[in-house]
């Protein structure tokens, strides 16, 4: 436990992080070996198609992973700020019962979650506001009337007409962007150091899809909490994250800041993600958008060598699928784990692949 009077610019640290799932099928390494920082105020977002690991990384950062799935090995620091003073302390997320108290007071209070589907987070049963006037008095010393307010508060500040009725309706009462709205009113009713949202606005129509990016936007700037942007979609991450990592079964394949990583994509998964983006800025659509060939593998069925050669419009034979690529420095703030950049692996494959044709002469 550290205590000290300056918050680090950290807010968590997630170090070395893997989490598997052990299915009859194989074992499916969901997370596998994921290093990775948020920043204090600062969007991350999380790309990838689906199957890639995201939200497994979400879940395993909230610990609420359940069997078969475990998080085996790793770190997820948490400086929790500790009161007025600017004090903090360091926190090992993963060393904490999965379920114990404190655990779930930083759930619930500290790191909060936005999922695709309202219906996952809401019940049926109970009144938006209930729920939300619920999770308040968990976690803040406040009396049931001042909860009541703040809940109607955050409905308003969600964008939520009418807070004071809507207060009182059942979750099926709402349409489906209000219910996502009533969703993101719930996680920040805490107002939490980190908003986790996993893919928000999936399930919206594209005109709810903008509004409630754009609400998530003016709500992170104003409240200055952290977020972690989980999507498939590259174009949404776009406007609002600081930091992009690109993740493929399990792993981060690129890591970058936003301007670098549109400009300057290293990864050709990252390159073909880019390319199935509308160009909104262009005068004219000249070339077609183009879908990604063949689908993210069954993950117990992991391709030997770079995991995706077998998608790979620029795979090297006997190197990409003997070599598993290790992450590279490509700048200050960019990272990348492709052979294209690694002569010295690409040398050692060639030499290694001439010995066995010797061999066989
Ligand atoms: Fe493609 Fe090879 Fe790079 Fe993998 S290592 S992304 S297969 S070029």
């Amino acid at each position: 436990m550290a205590t000290e009077s300056n918050l680090p610019s950290t807010l968590l640290d997630v170090r070395n992080l893997k989490t598997y799932f052990y299915l009859d099928e194989g074992e499916v390494r969901a997370v596998d070996d994921v290093t990775v920082r948020i920043d204090r105020g600062k969007v991350l977002g999380v790309v990838g198609e689906s199957g890639c690991g995201k939200s497994v990384l979400a879940r395993s950062i909230m610990r609420i992973v359940r069997p078969p799935g475990r998080t085996i090995d790793g770190e997820i620091i948490y400086y929790q700020p500790t009161g007025e003073d600017g004090g903090y302390e360091e926190i090992d997320l993963q060393q904490l019962p999965q379920d114990g108290e404190r655990m779930r007071r930083i759930r619930g209070a500290d790191i909060t979650m936005v999922f695709q589907e309202p219906m996952v987070s809401f019940s049926p049963v109970h009144t938006v506001g209930d729920q939300i006037v619920e999770g308040i008095l968990l976690h803040q010393d406040v009396s049931k009337e001042d909860a009541r307010e703040i809940a109607a508060d955050t409905l308003r500040k969600v964008g939520i007409p009418n807070p004071d009725q809507r207060i009182d309706a059942y979750p099926f009462n709402l349409s489906g962007g209000m219910r996502q709205r009533a969703m993101i009113a719930m996680a920040l009713s805490s107002n939490p150091t980190l908003l986790i949202a996993d893919e928000p606005t999936t399930a919206l129509d594209v005109t709810t899809q903008a509004q409630i990016l754009e609400l998530m936007a003016s709500l992170q700037r104003e409240l200055g909490m952290a977020m972690m942007l989980i999507t498939h979609n590259l174009g949404v991450v776009a406007q609002m994250a600081e930091e992009i990592i690109v993740m493929y079964l399990g792993k981060i394949v690129e890591r970058a800041d936003t301007a670098t990583l549109f400009r300057d994509p290293k990864h050709p998964y990252t390159q073909e993600l880019l390319k199935s983006i509308p160009q909104m800025r262009r005068e004219r659509q000249t070339n077609r958008l183009t879908a990604i060939s063949g689908t993210v593998p069954p993950p117990f069925i992991r391709p030997p060598g770079c995991p995706f050669h077998p998608r790979c419009p620029q795979a090297m034979p006997g190197v990409c699928d003997v070599v598993e690529p290790q992450t590279l420095r490509m700048g200050e703030n960019h990272t990348v784990r492709c052979l294209l950049y690694d002569d010295e692996a690409k040398a050692v494959a060639v030499g290694a692949n001439i010995d066995t044709q010797d061999g066989q002469d």
